[in-house]
């Protein structure tokens, strides 16, 4: 079967495999659409100190149960519409134990610590598949793994109702947080970035002020927003790391700022800003058991998913697609990869 296979950093291909084997309590999935992501690219590019390689990438997919192993329960059979949660957790490290296996001790994620959705059949933990509601199509539910991120930073950043919400990033990733924060009831949305055309896009999906970095002065026009108070709720889905230093001033007293980076390069933080405001900073690493929140929100018609596709392709493309996103980014939103239908 084919499948896009990353040998080594910057070494990558689509080629022939054999079949994956179905182990006992996994699901063999057929995958019709698959999204790249931003962690995919760093995984091609060698940024990703956790993948070893060859691995197939790919933790954003949906597909069909083509075969069940050993001992899967019967809420698992052959047919299924089905997506994937790429967190596997051992369930008995002491961040499983307190509830966060997204952050599990032995976290193996699928399509980086083992292969993922960019080929045509993948085994999966029966534990991990999530059924599709009937009239969630197999393009919309490959995006379900992007909302989310999206729900377990705001989660994570604990909304009061009320809160304005401030995103740096108009991305994928930016938009996905404006759609699910809109959905959670969040009324004002200030959304920033350096590209108009995706500042228009988060207008449209509903933020309600939105700015240029690199044509406005944010942190005046913020501050002017809010009677000088500043945001409580700061998402950050730029990942710059030089931008934490304007998000501990933009942010109000009792502020919670939701970072999302993989950066390792350092940031500055100037501790009384952090104290004389008692702000807090929380990470946010991919999903704690929000698959079944954001699909009853998709399902609701709550979210918009397709708005964020900006391109389907062949699994062949993908060198090519790739050669898209390193180059001309801001030609693409999301990327979906039809695998099979
Ligand atoms: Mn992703
Ligand atoms: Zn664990």
């Amino acid at each position: 079967m084919k499948a896009f296979q990353v040998k080594a950093p910057h070494d990558y291909q689509v080629t022939d495999i054999e079949l994956p084997k179905v182990a006992a309590g996994e699901a063999l999935v057929r995958v019709a659409f698959a999204g790249i992501c931003g962690s995919d690219m760093h995984i091609i590019h060698g940024d990703n100190a956790f993948v070893r390689f060859p691995r197939i990438t790919g933790h954003e997919f949906a597909g069909v149960v083509e075969a069940v192993g050993e001992g899967v329960a019967d809420d698992v059979v052959v047919g299924d519409r089905v997506c994937i949660d790429p967190v596997i957790s051992c369930g008995h490290c002491y961040p499983c134990r307190i509830g966060r296996p997204n952050v599990c001790s032995s976290l193996a994620v699928i399509g980086v610590h083992r292969d993922g959705g960019f080929e045509e059949l993948v085994a999966v933990p029966a534990a991990n598949v999530h059924q599709l509601p009937d009239h969630i199509g197999l393009d919309a539910a490959a995006l379900v793994e992007p909302y989310t991120i999206a729900a377990n930073v705001l989660d994570r950043m604990q909304p009061h109702p009320g809160d304005r919400l401030m995103i740096l990033g108009a991305g994928v990733i930016g938009l996905t947080i404006l759609q699910m924060a809109l959905a959670k009831g969040i009324k004002e949305v200030i959304v920033t970035d350096v590209i108009n055309e995706r500042l228009a896009a988060a207008k449209q999906l509903g933020a309600t002020q939105v700015f240029n970095s690199r044509e406005q002065d944010v942190e005046k026009g913020v501050l002017a927003l809010t009677q000088g108070e500043g945001v409580p709720l700061i998402a950050d889905a730029a990942c710059v790391p030089a931008l934490l230093p304007q998000m501990l001033r933009l942010a109000s007293p009792a502020g919670r700022i939701g970072l999302l980076g993989f950066s390792i390069q350092p940031s500055e933080l100037v501790q009384l800003e952090v104290i004389k405001k008692e702000l807090t900073l929380v990470g946010s690493r991919l999903n704690n058991r929000k698959f079944p929140e954001v699909l009853k929100l998709m399902a609701s018609g709550q979210l918009d998913p397709l708005t964020l596709v900006s391109h389907r392709l062949p699994l062949s493309d993908m060198p090519s697609a790739i050669d898209m996103l390193d180059h001309r980014p801001e030609e693409a939103r999301k990327v979906l990869i039809k695998i099979s239908t």
